[in-house]
């Protein structure tokens, strides 16, 4: 497994515990990081990232141990923030060799050369000189991504990439992602179920700084099947009984939907999405930390 984390925890000096006990085992591809705002994956990201450290546990990257080797691993790594800033007046070309030379390449023709892989690879050759204020939110997360690539990480990591894209945008950067995938480890946090769909053959849901699944990504809908039902919200003694985990509107209708292994009264079957599967894992992380 090429990045293995181990009892991460993390408690900020206000008393809010971002992380607690976290431990994941991520594959190469592309990888969902999916949680509510607030459960901890900026946190996670950036720990991995080596922006900031955690009170205790470990992070091995292709058998290379984080701690103590932050200056080692950050050349493997690429990680594109939630928010970057970019000169306005620069052209993306200028601002790209600008970084790819601050990264240690000092030949300019090895430079250019990195420049013109990356601009091709996140399909902005075209757009090359145009300075960077003209640049849509679409092309500016993929010149994200082109900064993000410099030097060849095997490790890329991307702090909710997706908000703020429209759909057309959305599914051109979520392709490119998927391109990357196929050479390294790509971790994308979000707290898009749609950006996981689909996309990411492996994922781990976050929730109060722990992991309620990690595996596959069709399993947590799988293990749902069988076990969900949806009635009117008028059943309220429902809620007593049963898991509910979410209510949808359908037809201007307000409707549960159920998780249990009996069929309750007055329910149908459904067939279980991502999203039904994202609810029912929080809603086991928030029980837990009830009960416990
Ligand atoms: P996410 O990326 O999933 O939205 P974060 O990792 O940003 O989650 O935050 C996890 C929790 O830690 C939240 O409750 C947030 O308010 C808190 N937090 C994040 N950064 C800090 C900080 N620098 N100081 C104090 N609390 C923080």
């Amino acid at each position: 497994m090429p990045l293995i984390i181990r009892n991460l925890s993390k408690q900020y000096p206000n008393g809010v515990r971002a992380l607690d006990d976290v431990s994941l085992d991520i594959p190469k591809g592309l990888y969902g990081l999916l949680g509510p705002n607030g459960a901890g994956k900026s946190t996670l990201m950036r720990i991995l990232a080596t922006l900031q450290t955690a009170d205790s546990g470990s992070v091995q990257f292709n058998g290379l141990e984080l701690s103590g080797n932050e200056q080692e691993l950050k050349k493997k790594l690429g990680y594109l923030p939630q928010e970057f800033g970019l000169y306005p007046h620069l052209s993306a070309e200028d601002f790209l060799l600008h970084f790819i030379r601050l990264s240690g390449f000092t030949s300019k023709k090895q430079a250019l050369e990195m420049a013109d892989k990356l601009f091709e690879l996140t399909n902005l050759t075209e757009v090359r000189q145009s300075k960077l204020k003209t640049f849509s939110g679409g092309m500016k997360q993929r010149f994200g991504i082109a900064l993000a690539l410099i030097g060849d990480p095997k490790l890329i990591i991307l702090d909710e990439p997706v908000s703020g894209l429209d759909p057309a945008e959305r599914t051109s950067f979520l392709n490119l992602l998927n391109q990357i995938g196929r050479q390294s480890t790509v971790l994308l946090s979000t707290h898009i179920v749609d950006d996981v769909a689909g996309n990411c053959p492996q994922m781990a849901i976050i929730h109060h700084g722990q992991i309620a699944y990690e595996g596959e990504t069709q399993k947590a809908i799988e293990q749902l099947k069988g076990k969900l039902w949806t009635g009117p919200e008028e059943s309220q003694a429902i809620e007593i009984s049963h898991t509910v985990i979410s209510k949808k509107l359908s037809e201007g209708q307000s409707h549960l939907r159920v998780q249990s292994h009996e069929r309750p009264e007055g329910f149908d079957p459904v067939e279980p999405t991502l999203e039904d599967a994202y609810f029912f894992w929080l809603s086991e992380v928030a029980t837990n930390k009830t009960e416990g």
